[in-house]
Parts: structure tokens; sequence; C-alpha cells
């Protein structure tokens, strides 16, 4: 739901990304089993293994829907060896995974932005998600836009189901395009922040998040986040517009937006992404008019 900043660089600077990406990748690679790949891409899709690891996110949106089409069942089927090869080696062990977070520059899960992913120099602690399927489209199994860092429960919950949207699409810049947060509340003191709310309320206009809101299960989810909510309704009880006022009157040469001081958390579009329930605090702290 959270869009990479990734794609905001020029298509020169992903270019070099992914240029560099699939040099380190091929650099570990067994030169024999590539070439038999790439045979494979040349007699099967009129293209070489390397334009399938570079491709752009559209491009791998079309090449899906060429290798999905029914009249090709079957024609597209990659040998068994080459598929093991692909998924099991390739992917699995040669995968540059933390040159690809760098190059995302991704530090909490797009999918949710519940949790941070993290690496160290030696270990990259977060999952990678195949956007498109790898058992049903291996041959995109190390495609640079296919891979998406998510958490733990992101992967586990999504496992092989399709979803509308990835972070790496295009015609989305901002998450508040995509969707958007609210909640219900029962009684009087939930609305002062005496008690948790009722629900968290997650909607969206666009038909391509329908799916990553459903098998993501992000409605059940985000429940166990009601005390969040309820501190931001409590924050609006206690920290009146002169109250913030008269803070941002105090501190003249504050460098934080008094908003994020106010929320605890980032609260424009471009910064959902660096801290957990970002977008979610935002949303609902514009909602009840504790931020502007
Ligand atoms: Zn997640």
């Amino acid at each position: 739901m959270i869009p990479f900043q990734f794609n905001k660089k020029s298509s020169a600077e992903q270019r070099k990304c992914v240029e560099k990406y699939s040099s380190l990748l091929l650099a570990r690679a067994n030169e024999k089993k590539i070439k038999e790949i790439d045979d494979w891409c040349r007699m099967n899709l009129s293209r070489s293994f390397s334009t399938v690891i570079t491709a752009s996110y559209k491009e791998l949106c079309e090449l899906k829907e060429k290798l999905a089409a029914p009249d090709h069942e079957g024609r597209y089927s990659l040998p068994n060896p080459i598929k093991k090869y692909l998924i099991n080696t390739l992917y699995k062990e040669h995968v540059p995974r933390n040159y690809l977070i760098d190059c995302l520059d991704v530090t909490v899960c797009p999918y949710c932005n519940r949790a941070y992913i993290n690496r160290s120099k030696n270990h990259t602690v977060c999952q990678l998600d195949h956007f498109f399927d790898k058992a049903a489209y291996p041959i995109m199994a190390v495609s640079f836009y296919n891979l998406i860092p998510s958490c733990g429960t992101c992967n586990l919950t999504k496992k092989q189901q399709p979803l509308g949207y990835s972070p790496y699409d295009p015609r989305f810049d901002s998450a508040d395009q995509l969707l958007e947060f609210g909640f219900t509340a029962e009684t009087e003191r939930e609305l002062q922040g005496l008690k948790k709310v009722t629900s968290i309320v997650i909607q969206s206009k666009e038909k391509c998040m329908e799916d990553n809101i459903y098998h993501l299960e992000l409605p059940e989810l985000y429940q166990i986040h009601r005390d969040i909510v309820q501190e931001l309704l409590y924050k609006k009880m206690i920290y009146s517009k002169e109250y913030v006022d008269d803070l941002k009157k105090q501190y003249p040469g504050i460098k934080i937006d008094p908003g994020r001081l106010v929320i605890g958390n980032y609260t424009t579009p471009d910064s959902y992404g660096k801290r957990p329930l970002a977008k979610m605090m935002a949303d609902i702290g514009r909602k009840i008019k504790l931020i502007d």
C-alpha cells in the first residue's frame, strides 16, 4: 500500500540500480545454466534472459499476461531442471538481497506499513515476496521489479495469492490515492480516548487494492492497533489548537513538522514508508483534526 520512493528516481537512476543488480546476480551464477535459460527465453519469449531480469514493472505485467494466456497453455512451461535452478539456486542463493534493499531504501514493509524490515551486514532480516508468484512464473523469479521486500506476516499471509497493487506500480505516487484509514466508536468514552475504539476501518476506491486488503488480511491485522487510535483521540482531548500553536511559538526554529511531533509519526505521503503505522496515524490524526 506504500509506493516505493524508488519509483520517483529518474529512469536513468533506476536503470543504473537494476543493471548493477543484474550484474551482481549473474556474476555468481553458473554460466552454462544461464546460457540454457537465455536460449529458452530467446526461443519462447523472443527476448534475452537479461531483459527479463531488468524488465520494468509494466513489462513484467505484459509478460505475465502473455504467460498466463489460456491459449498458450503449456507452451511457456519451463523444463523442470531450469525451473529448479532458477528458484532453488539463482533466486535463493544468488539474489543480491542487501543491494536490492539499499536501492529501494525501504525500512518498513510496503504491503502493511506495520513492521520494520532490516538488514545487517551479513543478514537480511526481511523476506522477499514475489509479486508474480515464482511457482507460476518461474522465469520472473529473479526479476528486480518482481521482488518486494516485506515482513514475515505479509509474506506468510499472502502465500501464492495474487495481489492487484505492487509498490512498484508507477500509476500511483502516494498511498493517499490508494486507501484511507478510519475508525468506528460506539461510546463517548471511546471518542475521548478513555477506551479503545470499536474498530479500525480501511477503505479504498481503487479496485486494484481489493485483493491487497483482503489477501493480506489488513482489516483484521490492524485491529491490534486500536490502542494507538485511542492515544490519538486522547491527545486530541489534551492538545488543544492553542497548545500546539504555543509549541510552534515557543520553538520557532523547530525543524520537525509540528504535526509529526503531535502524533509521534511521519505525516506526509513521501515519508509514510519510514516508520510503521505512519499512514494510519496520519489519516486518523487528520480525520479527528489533531493535525492539519
Ligand atoms: Zn507487512
